[in-house]
């Protein structure tokens, strides 16, 4: 008799994925997302395969947001829990693997999913996942075994490890493209994460003829930001522009892309955002900081900045536009400083 889970069948799931994987990667990239969700997919359903469970899901640990989430989950959309909760959280804590084929009496599972849609979890092993420095970065969740009487924690461990090296490596080099593309002293997104942004999302947007958007972008400078540096020293200099970008994540919509430019420079983008809104926010900005202290160490430190704005023109490259708002932004410190131009 066909049984549907004999080794036979695992063998052949598991050589069908692995060569859709392979051919995944080997894919050119068409729309430039490079973004790793169909692997992600995949490797969820290899480890399905190799423990013959039902469902299960691959969670990354977002230490820049204190978040775990789901790069694919079989069965649900991404679900996003905060760090160190639920079973996940308490494995990757634990830096080890967890089974529990009870899991309704386990105090460290979350049924809210299972209430929601009526799923029941019989059983579950979740595997933290390390990168190759041994820093565990995300965790594999098997739900529900097929076969036999749950999960079991030597013989499943083992099935699983293939993927979960994969896993790491996959979820590592995620990382060093999210690392690059942001700036390691403010943690806001850096100059190359600007141009990644561009292409995946605002020029988009400007592309987009189904409606009349307006994109705006604002770049803005630290007023006599060498006088910091030279007054306090190069410590305080770096407080100070921790500090700008934390005033800033406080004043921007959820939209808003903030990114430190270079130095003490830092550019601002508005999406459907027209002229007059676009310079409300920068008024904002402007004020806030203005208005806001710097405490380091024993200082209190002041300062205001400088903006200059406009509204993107898609006729003209990304480049011409800056260099508009560079100007403003130019007129605006040659004009006396803390101020907004957006003419
Ligand atoms: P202005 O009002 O015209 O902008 O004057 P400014 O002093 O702010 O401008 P200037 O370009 O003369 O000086 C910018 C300074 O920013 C010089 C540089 O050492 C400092 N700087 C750049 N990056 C960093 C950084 O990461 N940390 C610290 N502490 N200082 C930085
Ligand atoms: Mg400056
Ligand atoms: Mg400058």
């Amino acid at each position: 008799m066909e049984n549907k889970h004999s080794s036979d069948a695992i063998l052949d799931n598991f050589f069908a994925i692995t060569q859709s994987l392979y051919k995944e990667m080997s894919k050119p990239d068409s729309d430039a997302s490079d973004d790793h969700a169909e692997i992600y997919r995949l490797l969820t359903d290899l480890g399905r395969t190799l423990v013959d469970a039902d469902r299960a899901s691959f969670w990354k640990w977002d230490k820049r947001n204190h978040t775990l989430w789901t790069t694919a989950a079989v069965g649900e959309g991404r679900i996003t829990i905060p760090e160190g909760t639920g079973l996940v959280g308490k494995a990757l804590t634990e830096k080890r693997a967890i089974v529990t084929n009870d899991p309704y009496n386990c105090p460290d599972f979350n049924s809210s999913v299972d209430k929601k849609t009526g799923y029941v979890t019989n059983s579950i092993l979740v595997m933290p996942i390390s990168n190759c420095k041994g820093e565990f970065i995300g965790a594999y969740q098997a739900i529900n075994k097929l076969s036999g009487e749950g999960f079991d924690i030597e013989e499943d461990v083992k099935r699983l490890s293939l993927a979960a090296f994969i896993c790491g490596i996959t979820l590592e080099s995620d990382s060093f493209l999210e690392d690059s593309l942001h700036d390691k002293l403010t943690e806001l997104k850096n100059r190359a994460g600007f141009y990644s942004d561009y292409t995946k999302v605002y020029e988009e947007i400007l592309k987009d003829t189904s409606a009349d958007r307006e994109v705006s972008l604002i770049i803005c400078d630290i007023d006599f930001f060498k006088k910091v540096n030279d007054t306090y020293g190069h410590n305080a200099g770096d407080a100070v522009l921790r500090h700008v970008a934390s005033m800033f994540r406080a004043n921007a919509r959820p939209g808003d892309g903030i990114y430190r430019w270079g130095g003490e420079e830092f550019l601002v983008v508005l999406p459907d955002t027209n002229k007059a809104q676009a310079i409300d926010i920068a008024e904002r900005l402007r004020t806030s900081v203005m208005e806001s202290v710097c405490h380091f160490e024993e200082l209190n430190i002041k300062v205001t900045m400088s903006f200059g704005l406009t509204v993107l023109n898609m006729d003209n490259p990304i480049e011409e536009n800056i260099k508009i708002a560079d100007e403003r932004l130019y007129k605006a410190k040659e004009g006396g400083r803390n101020r907004v131009i957006s003419e």
